[in-house]
C-alpha cells in the first residue's frame, strides 16, 4: 500500500461532498433513497470510529424542481432566479427531512448549516460559523451543509458545492476532504471525449497544468460542479493543509475503502501555503 494512502487511516476530521447527480435516479430525477441510505450508514460508521464527520450535500434545487414538477426548467439564467430560489427552499427542506430520518436510524444527530460567500468573507460571520461548527463537532453532531440558495444571488454566491466543501473543510480544520462525483478522478483530458486521456492517481503538488486539466466537464447535466470546480477545491484544500480525494460515487462504499487506505480515486496531497488567504480567495471567486 502506498505510504500516503496508508496515512489516510489516521484521518480524524473528514468532510464528504456528494453532488446532485449522485443522489438522483438518472431516469426519473427522484432521490435515490438506497444511495442516500448507504451514504448515511458509511458516515455514521465513521462517527462510530470516533472520527468527526461533515457532509456537504447538493440536491436541494433538483429535489425542489421535482416536487413542483419543473424538472425540465433551466434555472441557470438570471430570469429564473426567483424560481430557482423557490425550488431550493422547497427542496432543501425535503432533502434535510430525508437525511434526518436516515441519520436518526443509526442513532446520530444531524444539523443543518446553510452558507453564502459572506459567511467566509465577513470576519464576524466567519468567526461565528467556525464556532458553530466547532461546537457541533464537539457535541458529536454531523453538520449537513449546503449553500443557502434561497438567498444567495450572484454577488454572494459561492456557486458550486465542490468549492463550498473545500471552504468548509478549511474552516473546520479538517484533515481530509472526499469529493464524490460521477467521475473516477482526475484525467489528463476529458475521458468521455478523448480515449487517450490518462488517469492520475496522485497529485503531489498542484500545478497550472493540473488546473488546466480541470477544464473538462463531468457533463452530468445536474448540479453545477465540473472538473474545473474540483480543481479550485483542490487548490483551497491543499493550500489549507488538508488532503483531498476525488472518487466515483457509483459505489458509495468507496468512502470506507478510502479511509482504509485503498488506492481509489485521485489523491491530492496537502501542500500548506502560508500565504493562502481563505477569505480573500473566496472574495475573488468568479471575479477572474
Ligand atoms: N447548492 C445546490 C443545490 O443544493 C447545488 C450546487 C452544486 O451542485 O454544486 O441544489
Amino acid at each position: 500500500m502506498n505510504q500516503y494512502r496508508e496515512l489516510l487511516k489516521n484521518k480524524k476530521r473528514i468532510v464528504v461532498k456528494i453532488g446532485s447527480s449522485s443522489l438522483q435516479h438518472p431516469q426519473t430525477g427522484e432521490l435515490d433513497y438506497m444511495k442516500m441510505e448507504r451514504l448515511v450508514r458509511q458516515l455514521c460508521d465513521l462517527r462510530n470510529q470516533g472520527k468527526d464527520v461533515v457532509l456537504v450535500t447538493s440536491g436541494a434545487i433538483a429535489a425542489g424542481k421535482k416536487a413542483v414538477h419543473l424538472e425540465s426548467l433551466k434555472t441557470n439564467g438570471a430570469d429564473n432566479l426567483a424560481l430557482k430560489q423557490a425550488c431550493s427552499a422547497i427542496g432543501q427542506a425535503r432533502l434535510m427531512m430525508t437525511y434526518q430520518k436516515l441519520f436518526a436510524e443509526y442513532n446520530q444527530v444531524a444539523a443543518q448549516i446553510l452558507m453564502t460567500k459572506n459567511t467566509i468573507v465577513d470576519n464576524l460571520n466567519r468567526y461565528n460559523a467556525h464556532n458553530t461548527f466547532s461546537e457541533l463537532l464537539r457535541l458529536g453532531v454531523i453538520p449537513v451543509v449546503n449553500e443557502n440558495d434561497t438567498v444567495a444571488t450572484y454577488e454572494i454566491e459561492i456557486g458550486d458545492n465542490d468549492t463550498l466543501s473545500a471552504i468548509v473543510a478549511a474552516l473546520v480544520n479538517a484533515d481530509l476532504l472526499i469529493l464524490l462525483s460521477d467521475i473516477d478522478g482526475l484525467y489528463t483530458d476529458d475521458p468521455r471525449k478523448n480515449p487517450d486521456a490518462q488517469f492520475i492517481e496522485q497529485v503531489d503538488r498542484l500545478t497550472e497544468a493540473h488546473m488546466g486539466m480541470g477544464k473538462a466537464s463531468t457533463g452530468s447535466g445536474v448540479g453545477t460542479g465540473g472538473m474545473n470546480t474540483k480543481m479550485i477545491a483542490a487548490k483551497i484544500a491543499t493550500s489549507s493543509n488538508l488532503d483531498m480525494i476525488i472518487a466515483n460515487s457509483k459505489d458509495i462504499g468507496v468512502i470506507h475503502q478510502i479511509v482504509e487506505g485503498e488506492n481509489i480515486g485521485t489523491l491530492f496531497l496537502a501542500n500548506p501555503d502560508p500565504s493562502f488567504d481563505l477569505p480573500l480567495f473566496v472574495q475573488q471567486l468568479h471575479k477572474t
